[in-house]
This record gives C-alpha cells, structure tokens and sequence, in this order.
C-alpha cells in the first residue's frame, strides 16, 4: 500500500460559550486580554495540551503526512454576547488568515458551538460558512463541538464533519477532536465521503443533571457510543445544549454521520433523538438552598465538602463574583468555608497591606445585577500571589494554565477564608488555593463556582460534593429567565412539546 497522500490542513478558531444573561459583554479588548494565539504561538500554546486544539494538532502529528498551517485562534472564559464589532474583527481575522494562508485541502475549526452576538443568533454556524465561503465546497471542514453546543442545521451543512465531546465535566475534548482530524484527512484524501444528518429535540436539560458519569446523561451517551460503533457510521453526537443561550437553536440535538449513506445517517440520528426523548424526565431535578447546604455542610463526615454554587458559574458564563454561600455562612456562624470571589479591589488593598496586614474589605456583587449585596468585613492578610498557576492532569477542556491576576487570601474576623481574585477564572483546580498559601484539605466545605467542570479538578480531593441552588444568571431553574428568542414549545418549559 502506497503511503498516505500528503495534504495541507489549516487551523483556525474563536470559542465562546455565551448567556444572553450574563452582564459582560465580550468586545475587541476582551477577546485580546483572553489571548489571540496565531501561527507558531498557536502551536507552541496547543500542542500537547488536552484542548481541542491540542486534539487537533495531536492528530496531525500522529498521521505524518499532513502540512498542518495554524492560523488564529481565540479561547474565552465564558460571559455575555459578542458586540457586534468583535465578530467583524473575528470575521475579518478568519477571512484574512485563509485568504493568505489558502489553498487548503482541509480545515480544523475550533469552536464551542454555543457563541451568540448581538447581531447573530447563531455565531458558530455563521463562522463555519466563512470558512466554507474563503475555501470554496470541495475542501473537507471539521470542527469537534463542545457538549453544551447548541448545535443547528446551519452548522451541519456549513461542516463535512462534527463531532461534540462526550462527557462533562470535559475531558475527553482531546481525543474527540482527535476523531475529527482523522476524518478531515481521511475525506481530504478521498477515502471516505461523510453526509451528515441532525436531528434536533426539543428539549434542554437541567444543568444539574448534566455529569455524564450518573444518568440520564450515562445512558444518553452509551447510546451514542453504541450508535458510533455501527458500520459505516463515522461519528455520532449527542450535544446536551446550553439553556442560557437565548437563540431559536438552544436545546439538545443528535448528529450522526455515516460514510456515504444519507438514509442510514437520518433513520440514526432520529433514532438518537427518540431515544433522548423517551428520557426526558429525568432532564428535572431539584437541590438544597445555601443554607440547608451548609447544614448538610457541617454534619458530613467526609471532608472537604465541595458546595457548587451552581447561580454562578463561571463556566456558563456567571461574573463568579457572587457572595450568597458566604453571607450564609456568616449568618449562620458557618466559619471553615474557604470560597474565590473575583473581588479586584479587595485583591489590590490585600497586596498593599502584605501578609499578616488587617483591613476592612468589600468583598462581592461587582456587576448592577447581583443578587446579594456585597459583603463587608475586617480581614486578615494570610497569603498573597501574582494568581498565575498550572495544573497537572486533564481540567475540564483541557485547561492547564491560569492567572487569576493578583490574588490575596483573607481571613474574616468571622472565621471564613475567602480568595480574592483580579480576573475572573475558572473554578477548576484546587492549586488555585494552594497558589495563595491555603492547604484546600484543611477546610469543611469548598465553594466553587461551577456546577459539573470543578469535579475532574477537586473530584479526588474532596469527601461530597452539594449543588446548591443559588441564584444568578446561570441559575439551575430556567423557568426564572425571560427568554424572547427561543423556539417554543421547548420540554420540560412547556410540557407539552412534541418530539
Ligand atoms: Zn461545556
């Protein structure tokens, strides 16, 4: 057999995952301070990494004949829409990077599969048919989704190939993406002929119930891994959706492809969808409010407790600013909680008043919308750090570098310890305790502000975990938030839709 044709394949993405709740937009600057990696810089940051694009990259390597030309790409923290002017610059970027770069057989993008802007509903789709548009329709594109995608037909038709993660927490992006670059190639060379078929359903399904390792969603995705195996499927998908996109694609989905068989991947991908649909009522659950959490907090016997403080997660897009755990705690004497509030100014007055310092901080409630006034408080200095930090082992989404900007940790004369952060960051690692001199094993109940991506970072480390139910703008009850753009009916919003 005759050696794998040699075939060049260009990198590109922007992923987002944006609530059309959230206060922060995401504008040119935003995108900017998140990092804008191009050319060699991309791979230098990718490469080896348990991202998407590290997934990407990985099966460039291991194939040997692929000329892999990396463009630009951009990975947020998620938060609110994209302005306008930040997806024309986004746009323009791509557009401008595939006309240079170009002639392609192929192109990886990296996409989260649930960004909105102002002006567009549906900015992955939207960003797949520039793509499309620059390299013309015979060049094979593949994007690997993430498992909250709101996926849509327009996505579909603008990819040849589509996959999305399979567990969540996320820390199989790595080899999915893999998936994707192994048949990018493969079609690029001619060696198989991917048709996909989408099938959306009509439903989303509560974010506490969303951890792939318990069901509904265990069963859901063992569906999928049983559909993927059949012969002549190349790839199939069950996206779980991301409620707090208020956009008419918001739900779950099934996408199956197969190779050269339109009949076999639409009779799939529906079977996928009835088989989620006949699932449906397991989508609802109901958790403890702070401070029946706390309770349950302060009788366990295995320590630490991780309290997710499911309002704001900073993950679906919450400002991670929120004190409601901690102003439970203080109301009801609940001292060994250690909790990281993005609190900027609180961090700048710790660094100033240096360990062992004493002052009085305002800790919390940044953003008009906050649900909980912020907390006031004396304080001790008891660990100050620059907030920059790497994790060992896969994070979620194949995270592993950090900075949070100057952080401080404070003792309050109420016995809590609260980490105080510059920028937002992602609650998943507890090395972001130990970068401000804190031993995470020493408390009683954690806070992180997550519901399902802390558990691969702080699973191993904590005794129980309790989601509570806080509020905010990723709030576990949807049925709080005014929505003006999604499709309805919508299950469990409205009871009686129909599959
Ligand atoms: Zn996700």
């Amino acid at each position: 057999m005759s050696a794998s044709r040699r075939i060049r394949v260009g990198l590109l993405g922007f992923y987002h995952e944006a609530n059309s709740f959230a206060p922060v937009r995401v504008d040119d600057a935003y995108v900017r301070a998140a990092g804008v990696f191009r050319g060699e810089d991309l791979l230098r940051e990718y490469r080896g990494s348990e991202s998407t694009a590290g997934g990407f990259i990985a099966a460039a390597d291991a194939d040997g004949q692929v000329d892999l030309v990396p463009m630009v790409l951009s990975v947020l923290v998620p938060a609110g829409p994209v302005t306008a002017e930040a997806l024309a610059t986004q746009v323009a970027s791509f557009r401008d990077a595939l006309d240079a770069d170009g002639p392609f057989d192929g192109v990886l993008v990296v996409l989260h599969g649930a960004a909105v802007s102002d002006d567009v509903d549906d900015v992955d789709g939207h960003l797949l048919e520039v793509v499309r548009e620059a390299v013309g329709p015979t060049v094979v594109i593949g994007t690997s989704l993430d498992l909250h995608a709101n996926i849509s037909a327009r996505m579909c038709e603008a990819a040849d190939l589509l996959n999305t993660y399979r567990t969540n927490p996320h820390v199989d992006a790595r080899p999915m993406a893999e998936e994707i670059g192994r048949l990018v190639f493969a079609a690029a060379r001619g060696l198989i002929a991917p048709t996909t078929s989408f099938a959306p359903i009509p439903s989303f399904i509560n974010i506490l119930q969303q951890n792939t390792d318990v069901s509904p969603m265990s069963d859901v995705i063992a569906d999928v891994v049983a559909t993927a195996a059949l012969p002549g499927v190349l790839t199939a998908s069950v996206a779980e959706g991301y409620p707090y996109a208020d956009v008419p694609e918001m739900g779950m989905s099934a996408v199956v492809v197969t190779d050269g068989a339109p009949a076999k991947a639409d009779e799939l991908a529906h079977a996928l969808a009835e088989r989620v649909w006949l699932r449906r009522d397991a989508f609802e659950t109901q958790v403890p409010g702070p401070e029946e959490a706390l309770e349950i907090a302060a009788a366990a016997d295995a320590t630490p407790v991780l309290l997710l403080d499911v309002g704001d997660n900073i993950g679906g897009g919450s400002p991670g600013d929120s004190v409601v755990l901690l102003d439970a705690a203080i109301r009801t004497g609940f001292r060994d909680l250690v909790t990281i509030v993005n609190a900027p100014e609180a961090a700048a007055s710790a660094h100033r008043a240096g360990i062992g310092g004493v002052l009085d901080v305002t800790i919390g409630a940044n953003a008009p919308h906050a649900t909980v006034p912020p907390v006031t408080a004396s304080a001790t200095v008891i660990g100050v750090s620059d907030g920059v930090f790497e994790a060992a082992g896969t994070l979620h989404a194949g995270f592993r570098r950090f900075d949070a900007g100057p952080s401080a940790a404070l003792r309050l004369a109420s016995g809590q310890t609260v980490v105080v952060t510059t920028r937002v960051t992602l609650p998943l690692t507890p090395v972001q305790l130990e970068d401000v001199g804190l031993s995470p094993s020493d408390f009683r109940a954690i806070v992180a502000k997550g519901v399902h991506s802390p558990l691969a970072g702080y699973g191993p480390l904590v005794g129980r975990v309790i989601q509570v139910d806080t509020p905010g703008v990723t709030g576990a009850d949807c049925s709080r938030f005014v929505y003006r753009k999604r499709r309805r009916p919508l299950f469990p919003l409205e009871r009686d839709a129909q599959l």
